[in-house]
């Protein structure tokens, strides 16, 4: 769980979380007040989606398309839970 930025209570799961983009937000359970992801959370999506780029461009077998692309999902993920910020909206 993660506190929110508001009241600090812990109310957001990594299920919430990781549904919040630079442009989405959820209501905090405890306070009902707007929470957001930092907006650098769009630099990390836009160089992954360029490396996933690059992957299938440079890479003509589709084993190792598809395992370098798991590895920048898994990567993107562990962005958004463990990195990227919660932040007031
Ligand atoms: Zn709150």
């Amino acid at each position: 769980m993660y506190n929110c930025p508001h009241c600090g209570a812990s109310s957001i799961s990594k299920m919430d979380k990781f549904f919040l983009g630079p442009a989405s937000k959820m209501q905090c359970k405890k306070c009902g007040k707007e929470i957001g992801v930092a907006k650098s959370s769009y630099i990390f999506v836009v160089i992954l989606v360029l490396m996933a780029l690059f992957v299938v461009k440079w890479f003509d077998s589709s084993v190792v398309q598809i395992a370098f692309i798991s590895c920048l999902t898994v990567l993107a993920v562990v962005i958004q839970l463990q990195v990227v910020p919660l932040e007031k909206r």
